[in-house]
């Protein structure tokens, strides 16, 4: 699919689109960038590089393709960096998990005539670095991609395609709607997770040993998504302000009616909730999801 292409970042996300594209020999050679000198070195452990370097300008020298797979929060100084190298034509996608300020970071400095498709893999897991990347993680997920009216027709297709060889289901979406939906889809339960979990290490000394003894009932999934990159999360939430306050508001009201249900001996009401929440799981398993 290209003869060059370039990974900014590979840690989990970026090596397991590096695996797929080694494994079906997607692209004539992958570059990559990266800050430190130990996460080059496990990429090309791993064969997923045949250039490595810690300048994402030296990564994104003709490429057909960049991926920028970083924390949001380096998009700018990335998209400073590599603009003067970008070849004409180029395409520009990345990975970042908050669409609207992705756009407004990468977009203001690149140059005409280079493509810029936005994207976002509905997959993951709590582990982090190029080690913990595997090929199937994208099988069977969404791939959302947020370009603006009138991008290129054919880079937008070429994005497509590379997901799809992934094994993702590719759909393309407003940037500000995709943010309005992860907040409650992701964002949200990630908050929540973390608060639990914050919760039960503010506990006496006592009490804490008993929440790791018996986390089984119910403690225990919240700790693996408490478990999270908190640089990849912390950004997150600064660039999704808008969306996850807003949904915040709603959480606490419904959390509140739920807190009055219980003090005022409500089980119908209750129960109510439950049954109403219980066919969202169905509907999850259903849509393959689970
Ligand atoms: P990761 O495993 O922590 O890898 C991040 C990569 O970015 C590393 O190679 C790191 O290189 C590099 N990097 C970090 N800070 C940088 C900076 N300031 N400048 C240049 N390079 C930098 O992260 P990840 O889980 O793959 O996430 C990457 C992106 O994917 C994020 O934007 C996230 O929102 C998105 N995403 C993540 C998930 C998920 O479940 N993890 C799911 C969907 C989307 P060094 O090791 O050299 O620092």
């Amino acid at each position: 699919m290209f003869n060059r292409m370039a990974f900014i970042g590979i840690g989990l996300i970026g090596s397991s689109l590096a695996r797929v594209v080694r494994r079906d020999g997607l692209a004539g050679e992958i570059a990559v960038a990266a800050r430190r000198q130990e996460t080059l070195d496990a990429a090309t452990r791993l064969g997923l590089a045949d250039q490595v370097t810690t300048d994402p300008a030296d990564a994104a020298r003709d490429a057909d393709i960049v991926v920028i797979c970083t924390p949001l929060g380096a998009y700018a100084a990335v998209a400073e960096a590599i603009a003067p190298a970008l070849k004409p034509g180029a395409i520009v996608t990345d990975v970042g998990s908050v669409k609207g300020a992705a756009i407004a970071a990468l977009k203001p400095h690149l140059p005409a005539g280079v493509h810029l498709v936005p994207g976002h893999p509905l997959a993951g897991t709590e582990h982090s670095g190029p080690d913990s990347g595997f090929a199937e993680l994208f099988e069977g997920r969404w791939h959302l991609l947020t370009p603006e009216a009138g991008t290129d027709a054919a880079a937008v297709a070429k994005v497509t395609e590379l997901w799809q060889r992934a094994g993702s289901k590719v759909e393309v979406m407003d940037p500000t709607h995709h943010d309005q939906v992860l907040a409650i889809t992701s964002h949200l339960p990630h908050l929540i997770a973390y608060t639990i979990v914050d919760t039960a290490t503010q506990l006496s000394t006592d009490l804490q040993e008993e929440v790791i003894e018996y986390s089984a009932t119910g403690f225990r999934d919240f700790t693996r998504i408490a478990a999270s990159d908190p640089v990849m999360w912390r950004d997150i939430f600064l660039t999704n302000r808008e969306a996850v306050l807003e949904i915040l508001g709603r959480f606490t009201e419904d959390l509140t009616a739920m807190q009055r249900m219980i003090r005022k001996g409500d089980g119908d009401g209750l129960e109510e909730v439950f049954t109403r929440t219980r066919a969202v799981r169905r509907s999850v398993i259903d849509a393959k999801q689970a």
